[in-house]
């Protein structure tokens, strides 16, 4: 047993697709192929938008794939923010600006919001992080570095108007708390490791290690989602699909051709591979 922890974070709001199954295959492989461990959790933090139902489907569509995880951590919606929350006072600030206004006219050069609340202490409004502007060399176990300006992306909020707690400040907490060492996920979520690993300082803590995978887009060219509702696993199961049929069209998207279950694919595994976006067919293959 190495000591390495893995996790799986899915996000209860849409069904899974090939996109998540390439993700979580990758999530699976990294961790047991060194004989690390395996968390679940899911990512319920926006409580708005997470539907039990979807929870459980994204449940079976795990076990359907032969995916399975060591333990199941808390979900989001169990936990408190607010100590994490405490812990970053130093670097966080209130602000009043409004989503309209960030959208018409963008965050300033170092990344702070256009009404200048970093410097103007205010009553209520929702908290941000106050990122350290610069470029940040990323390194990516699959991608290699990429230099980002978390300034690009502006100041992140941590908790809204509401008094709910963002993904960004969920998502280290969580990871924290779970002792992970190793983030696999979608490359939508690259560029975010230059604020999140800012985060990880912030709380005193060692980042853990990078692995994103290709995106996976529609035929449209466009990131899957809901409106790809063909590329979702039950609907590919409904149409005739099965687990095998899938991880030979995801598998080789990792540079792991020739194999059929991800099993079969283990002692082929490597962190290094295909980094460009994909499209994800939405028919049966021969179909
Ligand atoms: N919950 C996110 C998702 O379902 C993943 C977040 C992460 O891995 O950091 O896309």
């Amino acid at each position: 047993m190495s000591n390495v922890v893995g996790r799986l974070a899915p996000t209860p709001s849409g069904h899974l697709h090939l996109g998540n199954a390439l993700a979580f295959g990758a999530a699976w492989l990294s961790a047991r192929s060194v004989g690390g461990r395996l968390l679940l959790r899911f990512e319920d933090v926006d409580r708005g938008r997470a539907r039990p139902e979807v929870e459980a489907g994204q449940r079976a569509d795990l076990a359907w794939l032969g995916i399975d995880w060591d333990e199941e951590v808390s979900p989001q919606r169990d936990r408190d923010y607010r100590p994490w929350l405490q812990a970053l006072a130093p670097t966080v600030y209130r602000c009043a600006c409004t989503r309209a206004r960030v959208a018409a006219e963008g965050f300033r050069a170092d990344g702070g919001c256009p009404g200048g609340c970093r410097d103007t202490p205010r009553v209520g409004g929702r908290v941000r992080f106050r990122i350290s502007p610069g470029e940040v060399v990323i390194s990516d176990r699959r991608f290699g570095t990429n230099r980002v300006d978390p300034a690009r992306l502006g100041d992140p909020v941590l908790q809204r108007e509401d008094g709910t707690f963002s993904y960004t400040l969920a998502v280290v907490a969580d990871d924290l708390q779970d002792g992970v060492s190793e983030v696999v996920r979608g490359a939508d979520l690259l560029e975010q490791v230059a604020v999140q690993s800012q985060v990880w300082s912030a709380f005193g803590a060692t980042p853990p290690t990078w692995l994103h995978v290709p995106l996976v887009l529609g035929e449209d060219g466009k990131k899957l989602s809901k409106s790809h509702g063909s590329t979702e696993l039950r609907a590919l199961r409904a149409a005739g699909w099965s687990a095998t049929e899938v991880w030979r069209v995801v598998l080789p998207w990792l540079g792991l051709s020739g194999a059929d279950s991800l099993s079969s694919a283990l002692a082929s595994w490597q962190d290094r591979g295909p980094v460009d976006a994909v499209v994800a067919p939405s028919t049966a293959p021969g179909g």
